[in-house]
């Protein structure tokens, strides 16, 4: 496949709003390709080289990107950057500056290596090398491809091709219909690698897709927690139970492979740069190669105490790593192992993975296995969990001893008690900001008076309204929150988004915000739940609580079916009613 019929493709899913067009388009093109166009195909679509996990960057912002245009389109610079600011989208820009006609364009297997040569590229002069090879792409290219080659080296596609239309498509390339489905997720469960399970169903079928394992240097889909209103409901529900203490940190996914450590964040981004005392800590772990799951907190030897989160991941920025892993070191609490010396262990039961995992951790300073206590009583849980919450800590997560691990799967293997800051017992939702309206008075100053949220619909891969955020920020915070807000503005209303609200400004869904409501009611006008007989949910008095925007991707955010369970939890007699 040329690149230009791929960037055609690409240009009538951005046409669409309606999420079966975008999938039937989708699976054209997946029919349409050979089988080496399938993988650099599945990753491009989303604005990438290679899956998710692995952290190939092109390297090229939107600066650079500037001056490759107005070099290769022979533009004055200032002309470029006119026309960008009143577009808004560098792409459309793009489409606008270049050549007009037909080209005899590239495939897209030969743009895929380009770009990859470009984010090869390092040491010095490598950014003139980079831009020379951008420049000979889009010169090679018509206008429709040149504006999707934009998009693709900025990562922005602007299509709302999430994860879930991937296997959809997928599907109904090969099959015809949905019915692959399950395999598919469950392949993308242990692997997290669209482009490699597209190859494997191409080449080894459903066979092969099953046959695909969990292996070390692969991050899996973390296995997540339920909710329950209170320890009798966990007792009353799963019986005798493990039960560790909930931390507040980051999810890390430990991978030794040999002598190569690999980090994973719980959206699976690689973490490994940030963490250096856990990769040699992890390094010298008795094994050939291991998985492990935990959750990493900093910790201040001076004050003896943890930090919060926030601090946690103020890591994120790569100036200073080597300074905070000094006076904040990292210690990860690991409750669970995937894999060991070459073996799958997610069948095995909870209490055997967490022997094993407490045979091999031998606790260190860095590297600890979480307490683990057992019991079938709601009294004793009760005092577990205020004992935990009075030593500072989130609350606990109750375990089923005898579950495999789930990769992907929130279900109540796994079932978290927290509480609320007025004691009760109940949990934050968190949200995806998908536009704002323009203040009045003070608000106005700051940019945003209000913003629209939502939560996110699995079934159907899109961002359905849930509530209008307008407390729970203070000046500072409203200022922060809209400069970052501003790199997410688009026109229209983004294609995975489905609402009956028009804000003053759209966003692209990429900010998780987590809020605590008083109650989840029915309504008429939010499309959260929403059926063709039913009305949607709504948050009732909702405030912001805190931007846990490090760890959670918009797809991370509380899910239709779990607001449906809340609801109907609220609505149970004898509940600890959410305040
Ligand atoms: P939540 O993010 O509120 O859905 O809570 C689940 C998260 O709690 C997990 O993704 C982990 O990051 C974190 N967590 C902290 N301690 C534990 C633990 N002992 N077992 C499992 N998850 C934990």
């Amino acid at each position: 496949m040329n690149f230009a019929e791929l960037a055609a493709n690409l240009d009538r899913m951005e046409a669409t709003t309606k999420r079966n067009e975008l999938v039937a388009i989708l699976s054209e093109v997946y029919a349409a390709c050979t089988p080496d166009e399938l993988r650099p195909i599945t990753y491009l679509i989303q604005g990438r080289l290679a899956p998710f996990f692995e952290p190939v960057e092109i390297g090229l912002g939107e600066r650079l990107l500037i001056n490759a245009v107005a070099a290769a389109y022979q533009v004055p610079k200032v002309e470029v950057v006119k026309l960008n600011k009143q577009v808004g989208d560098l792409g459309a820009t793009v489409q606008r500056l270049a050549p007009g006609g037909p080209r005899d364009t590239p495939d897209v297997v030969d743009v895929h290596s380009r770009l990859s040569e470009i984010a090869a590229a390092g040491g010095g002069g490598s950014q003139e090398r980079k831009l020379d090879t951008f420049i000979g792409l889009l010169n090679d290219l018509d206008a429709i491809s040149a504006k999707h080659l934009v998009r693709i080296t900025l990562g922005k596609m602007r299509l709302g091709i999430g994860d879930p239309t991937v296997l959809d498509a997928l599907s109904f390339a090969r099959k015809g219909d949905r019915t692959l489905r399950p395999v598919l997720e469950g392949a993308y469960n242990r692997t997290s690698d669209l482009g490699l399970i597209a190859r494997t169903l191409w080449d080894t079928g459903e066979a092969g897709l099953e046959a695909l394992k969990v292996r070390a240097g692969h991050p899996l889909r973390p296995q997540l927690a339920e909710r329950l209103p209170n320890p009798e409901a966990v007792i009353k529900k799963l019986g005798m139970v493990g039960v560790q203490p909930k931390y507040d940190g980051l999810r890390v996914q430990i991978h030794k492979e040999g002598q190569e450590v690999s980090i994973f964040s719980r959206n699976l981004e690689s973490m490994t740069e940030m963490f250096p005392e856990l990769v040699s800590a992890a390094a010298k772990l008795d094994v050939t190669n291991v998985i492990l799951d935990g959750e990493a907190i900093a910790y201040n030897p001076e004050s003896d105490e943890y930090v919060p989160f926030q601090e946690t991941t103020a890591r994120r920025r790569k100036e200073g790593i080597q300074e905070f892993a000094e006076s904040v070191p990292m210690r990860a609490f690991i409750f669970d192992v995937m894999f060991r010396d070459g073996t799958d262990l997610t069948p095995l039961p909870y209490e055997r993975r967490f022997e094993i995992a407490r045979e091999l951790i031998r606790d260190s300073e860095t590297l600890q296995t979480a307490p683990l206590m057992k019991t079938d009583s709601a009294d004793v849980l009760t005092r577990e969990l205020l004992d935990n919450i009075s030593r500072g800590l989130e609350g606990v997560v109750a375990k089923r001893l005898d579950s495999p691990y789930q990769a992907g799967a929130r279900n109540f293997n796994w079932v978290k008690l927290k509480r609320n800051t007025s004691g009760q017992l109940t949990d934050t939702i968190d949200v995806v900001l998908l536009g704002y309206y323009r203040g009045k008075g003070k608000r106005a100053e700051f940019g945003a008076g209000a913003l629209l949220a939502g939560v996110y619909d699995a079934d159907k891969d899109e961002f359905a309204t849930i509530t209008k955020l307008g407390t729970g920020l203070s000046d500072q915070g409203w200022r922060e929150i809209h400069g970052r807000l501003s790199s997410l503005e688009v026109a229209e209303k983004p294609a995975r988004v489905s609402s009956n609200f028009v804000p003053d400004i759209w966003l692209e869904p990429a900010i998780v915000v987590e809020v605590l409501a008083d109650e989840i009611t029915p309504s008429p006008r939010h499309t959260a739940g929403m059926t063709a007989s039913g009305p949607g949910f709504a948050l009732r008095f909702p405030r912001i609580v805190s931007m846990r925007t490090a760890d959670k991707k918009p797809e991370d955010a509380t899910s239709v079916r779990e607001i449906r369970e809340m609801y109907e939890q609220q609505r149970q007699p004898g509940r600890n009613r959410p305040r």
